[in-house]
């Protein structure tokens, strides 16, 4: 039995205390793979750092949309140089944030825009963050062709059309531990009519921390729990969903 955590940020100040421990519970608990996202010019050497110093953790560098508005030329270069790196393995994450409007949304989507055609150059797949842009995420995804580098749609939170076009068009959807919590019901329909072969499992930790630990700080050893609701859910066992969202993972990250 093997688990791939495919989204989580281990270069953040919350796991500076204990990251080997963090690294070590994780591959205990059955996760051989974590992927962990430097989301902005200060994470990225962290990130690799993380990814050079142990054997199971991979990186994936770009710019989040709540910082597009610090992007200038050197930050292309920077990131050209740094992701020809054999351990990273995807450009993200990169989308639009209309929640929190960090950063002025046509900054985000012109930002946005730039940095899927950066991954293509690059010859990598995206992870595309979306939260309360779903129109306007899709639509851009289309008309900059991404499908052809495909990737994942991370911490998923459209409706099942959707979940639908962006499966259509090649990417995967991937699962956050919010699938666990109790109001997470319209959500939990969405996955169950989606196909096993277009889903992964994450944690974004320090985010989001799945039922039992709701609240706390989020880590990647916790992915199971997600594991284990999406098996209810889709009335498959454990070990299936394992099997088939780390294939998956492997996949769309190109270590298979
Ligand atoms: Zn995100
Ligand atoms: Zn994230």
């Amino acid at each position: 039995m093997m688990l791939i955590d495919s989204h989580s940020h281990l270069e953040m100040p919350e796991f500076r205390r204990d990251l080997k421990e963090v690294i070590q519970r994780a591959k205990a608990s059955g996760v051989e793979y974590i992927f962990t996202v430097g989301t902005e010019k200060e994470d990225w050497n962290r990130a690799l750092e993380i990814a050079h110093s142990h054997p199971s953790v991979y990186a994936i560098l770009g710019v989040h949309p709540h910082n597009a508005r610090e992007i200038d030329e050197e930050t292309y270069s920077t990131l050209r140089k740094l992701c020809t790196d054999d351990k990273v393995r995807a450009y993200g994450e990169i989308g639009l944030d209309f929640y929190r409007n960090r950063s002025p949304r046509d900054v985000q989507i012109e930002r946005f825009r730039e940095q899927i055609q950066l991954a293509k150059e690059l010859g990598l797949p995206i992870v595309v963050h979306d939260r309360e842009a779903h129109k306007e995420t899709l639509e851009i995804l289309k008309s900059e062709r991404a499908e052809e580098d495909g990737g994942i749609i991370h911490c998923f939170s459209g409706d099942y059309e959707m979940a639908k076009e962006c499966i259509e068009m090649g990417f995967y959807i991937s699962i956050p531990g919010t699938i666990t919590f109790k109001n997470a019901g319209g959500f939990q329909e969405i996955i169950e009519r989606l196909p096993l072969q277009s889903l992964l499992i994450e944690t974004d930790a320090p985010f989001l921390a799945p039922v039992p630990f709701r609240g706390k700080r989020n880590e990647p050893s916790y992915v199971r729990y997600t594991a284990q609701k999406v098996a209810e859910i889709k009335n498959v066992s454990f070990e299936k969903v394992a099997e088939v969202t780390t294939e998956n993972a492997l996949r769309v990250y190109r270590l298979k």
